[in-house]
């Protein structure tokens, strides 16, 4: 049964699509590189209880699928986002459209700018960072962090390796902008603070607050991704029961996820209200 199920996904992961942020669209598209697709073996999938529903498993959580072609999946309308192609969980998209018309009766526009991201598309984004093709802040890191580790975890300050992010699942988007500065004044603020004091009553969390003694790990502060958290806190907890760094593979500089620990500092670096 579990075997089938991802099967199908295997079948379906080339043909993924999905909506991209602004801020990567320049060279997503010039990695036309067929995508090796690096899966849990077997044994570690057989050994999985199935969790809230059968099309969660491993495949899943890391990304392998294609969301246009999943029956739990529905495109974004273009009223909610800044582009077409974006897609979410159905349960998470009726619940963002309940927020979306909440937070326009006091005044405030949500724009979905990033949705649901497959492992391809993670790869896409990774690599481009890795090997310089995208820069990151001004800077070639395959240049100026010649270091493996050093270079990856420049990269994890913001973005996910492959197989890792919450954008696989289909709960968690990314709202508005992704400055800080933006949410620091005028619409941004008031975005900011709208979703502050009521994404919480439509399920929605936010997994990267500010680094300090409540979160020590993972990534920086985000001011704009929330994540559904009645879908996602099930998604969290099969990473923390079944997601190892060595399953972490199929990317360049994918060999210095054990040494760094992502699944304990990254995938679970999140905020409290997200483990809950
Ligand atoms: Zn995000």
């Amino acid at each position: 049964m579990m075997g089938k199920t991802i099967f199908s996904f295997l079948s379906l992961a080339s043909l993924a699509v999905s909506c991209t942020p602004p801020a990567s669209s320049s060279q997503s598209d010039s990695s036309a590189a067929p995508v090796a697709l690096q899966l849990p073996t077997a044994g570690q999938v057989k050994e999985l209880p199935l969790v809230r529903q059968d099309s969660f498993n491993l495949a899943y959580l890391m990304g392998h699928f294609d969301p246009a072609n999943h029956p739990d999946f529905t495109v974004v309308e273009i009223r909610y986002a800044n582009r077409e192609g974006c897609y979410l969980r159905k349960d998470a998209y009726e619940a963002f459209k309940k927020m979306h018309a909440a937070a326009l009766q006091s005044g405030v526009q949500l724009q979905i700018i990033s949705a649901t991201r497959s492992f391809k598309h993670q790869k896409e984004i990774w690599e481009a960072k890795w090997n310089g093709s995208r820069q990151v802040e001004g800077q070639d890191l395959s240049k100026t962090l010649p270091s493996p580790e050093a270079r990856a975890r420049k990269i994890l300050e913001y973005s996910s390796m492959p197989g890792t992010s919450r954008h696989h699942w289909g709960t968690d988007i990314d709202l508005n902008a992704l400055t800080d500065s933006y949410f620091q004044k005028g619409d941004g603020l008031k975005i900011f603070e709208w979703l502050s004091a009521h994404a919480h009553q439509y399920g929605f969390c936010r997994p990267y607050t500010a680094k300090g003694p409540e979160r020590p790990n993972g990534y920086e502060e985000e001011k704009w991704h929330w994540s559904y958290q009645p879908v996602a806190r099930h998604l969290t907890e099969m990473a923390r029961l079944h997601l190892r760094d060595e399953m972490i593979t199929g990317f360049q500089g994918a060999e210095t996820a054990r040494r760094i620990g992502v699944v304990e500092r990254y995938v679970l670096g999140v905020s409290k209200d997200c483990l809950q």
